[in-house]
């Protein structure tokens, strides 16, 4: 009995569940390139979406950048650079807030330990035991 029906697999169908005899060795490899180019098409459109995701990203981060740069982040209102203790840090003229930028509070730590040491001399303060020495 002959039947007009296609025999053709649907191209999602995974190459391996062919099984032979059921379809011509054509037919299977028409749903192989399919299946393949399906694959190929899914692989471009996931790296375009990641591609895309990555671009508003990096804008999302831009436009953040330009919004708060040079705010407080507490006030929300204009930082002004300003000298203290010979380091240049980030005063809010609002909240008198003070930032630092990376590797600022270790500028000041070391500044500050001098001054620690002598308030500590002065105010009769010893040490603990420390092996440096
Ligand atoms: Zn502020």
């Amino acid at each position: 009995m002959e039947s007009k029906k296609n025999k053709k697999p649907p191209p999602h169908v995974k190459p391996g569940i062919i099984k032979s005899g059921r379809f011509s060795k054509e037919e299977q490899y028409i749903a192989e390139q399919e299946s393949k180019l399906i694959k190929e098409h899914s692989k471009r459109l996931q790296e375009a979406k990641e591609k895309e995701d990555t671009e508003r990203l990096k804008e999302a981060k831009q436009k953040a950048k330009e919004l708060h740069y040079m705010k407080c982040p507490k006030c929300g209102m204009d930082l002004k650079e300003t000298i203290f203790m010979e380091i240049m840090v980030d005063i809010c003229e609002e909240c008198h807030g003070m930032w630092l930028d990376k590797g600022e509070v270790e500028e000041l730590m070391f500044k500050e330990a001098d001054l620690f040491t002598k308030l500590c001399c002065k105010l009769g303060i010893k040490k603990k035991k420390s092996k440096k020495k």
